[in-house]
C-alpha cells in the first residue's frame, strides 16, 4: 500500500487525512500550526516537521491549502516536498486555486521529475468528514488509476475531467452554481420571513420540491438562525469566484450573477467576516434587500 503525506490540515484537510488513516494508508501529516497535527498524531498519523519531510515519507503527497501561493510554497519553496521528494512522486493538489497555476506548477514539477494531478473537491467539511467527496480530476490516465485508491478512502464521486487543469475548471463550474444557490436561498429566506413564512417551513417544503438542493439540506436550518461557523470559509468562496471572473474574462465572458454575488462576499471580507461560512452571504442579501437583520430569531 502506497505511504500517503498530507499537508494542510483546515476544515477540509484535517478529516481527509483521517479517513486515510481509517483506510488503512501510513500518513505523514503536516500543518502550518500544531493542534491539527497532534490530534492527528493520537489517531496514528506521524507528524512532520516540514513538507520536506512529508516528501521523503510518501509515495503520495495531498496538498489541501488555500491558494496557489501557498501550494506553490509547500510544493516548490526552501522547505518544500520537492527538495526531499523521491523521483516519481505522485503529487495530488485538492485545493482550489486557478487553472493557470496549475498548468505553471504541473509543468515546473514535471521538470523535476515528480509526477502531478489537480484533484479540488465538492462536499464540504459535511462530506470530508463522510468520505463522499466529489473529486474532479486533471491529469494523465495512469496517475489518475495510481491515485484511485487514495480518491476512494476520501470521496464517492471521482471523476478524470481532463488533462492538467480540468479539474479545476469543473470546480470553478461548481462554485458558480454553489454561490448561486446559496443567493438563492438567501432572497427565498429574506422573503419569506418578510412576508411572514417561517423559515423551517418553507426550507422543509422546498426539499421536497424541484427546488431541493444539497447546499439547503446541509446549511439551510443553520442560515435561517443565523449560524455562521465554517463550513466553508467566506474568503475562500471569494478566492474562487475571482478565479471564475478571470477564467471567464479570458474567454471574453461576463457571468453577471456570479460578479454580482462577488461583489457582496467581497463586501462580507473587507468588513472582516472572510472567516464566517460562505451561507453569511445571507447578511449581504438581507442588507441589499433592505430587510432589519433583527428581524432573524
Ligand atoms: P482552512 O480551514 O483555512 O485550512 C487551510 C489549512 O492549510 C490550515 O490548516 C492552514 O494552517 C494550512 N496551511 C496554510 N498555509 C500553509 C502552509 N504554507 N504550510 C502548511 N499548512 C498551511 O481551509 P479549508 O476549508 O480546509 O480549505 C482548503 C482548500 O480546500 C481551499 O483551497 C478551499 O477553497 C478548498 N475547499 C474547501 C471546502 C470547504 O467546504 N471548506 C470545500 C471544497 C474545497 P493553519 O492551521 O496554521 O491556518
Amino acid at each position: 500500500m502506497q505511504t500517503v503525506g498530507v499537508i494542510g490540515l483546515g476544515l477540509m484537510g484535517k478529516p481527509m487525512a483521517s479517513n486515510l488513516l481509517k483506510a488503512g494508508f501510513a500518513v505523514t501529516v503536516f500543518n502550518r500550526s500544531r493542534p491539527a497535527m497532534d490530534a492527528l498524531a493520537a489517531e496514528g498519523a506521524t507528524a512532520a516537521a516540514s513538507p520536506a519531510e512529508v516528501g521523503r515519507a510518501s509515495d503520495v503527497v495531498v496538498t489541501m491549502v488555500p491558494d496557489s501561493p501557498d501550494v506553490e510554497a509547500v510544493l516548490l519553496g526552501p522547505d518544500g516536498v520537492c527538495t526531499a521528494a523521491k523521483p516519481g512522486t505522485l503529487l495530488i493538489d485538492m485545493s482550489t486555486i486557478a487553472p493557470a497555476a496549475v498548468r505553471r506548477i504541473h509543468e515546473t514539477v514535471a521538470s523535476k521529475g515528480f509526477r502531478m494531478l489537480d484533484a479540488p473537491v465538492s462536499g464540504g467539511d459535511v462530506g470530508a468528514k463522510a468520505g463522499t467527496l466529489s473529486i474532479m480530476v486533471g491529469g494523465t490516465p495512469e496517475d489518475f488509476e495510481r491515485a484511485r485508491p487514495v480518491f476512494e478512502a476520501m470521496g464517492k464521486t471521482i471523476t478524470l475531467c481532463g488533462p492538467a487543469g480540468a479539474g479545476q475548471l469543473v470546480k470553478a463550474c461548481n462554485q458558480i452554481v454553489g454561490a448561486l444557490v446559496l443567493n438563492a436561498i438567501s432572497e427565498a429566506i429574506v422573503f419569506g420571513r418578510a412576508a411572514g413564512v417561517d423559515p423551517e417551513i418553507m426550507i422543509r417544503v422546498l426539499q421536497g420540491g424541484v427546488a431541493a438542493t444539497r447546499a439547503m439540506e446541509v446549511r439551510g436550518a443553520r442560515m435561517a438562525k443565523g449560524d455562521f461557523a465554517p463550513g466553508f470559509k467566506a474568503a475562500h468562496h471569494l478566492k474562487d469566484l475571482r478565479i471564475v471572473i478571470d477564467e471567464a474574462k479570458a474567454r471574453g465572458l461576463t457571468l453577471p450573477t456570479t460578479s454580482s454575488v462577488a461583489d457582496m462576499l467581497a463586501t462580507l471580507v473587507r468588513e472582516g467576516n472572510g472567516t464566517l461560512d460562505n451561507s453569511s452571504i445571507l447578511t449581504m442579501v438581507e442588507r441589499a434587500a433592505g430587510a432589519a437583520r433583527a428581524a432573524r430569531p
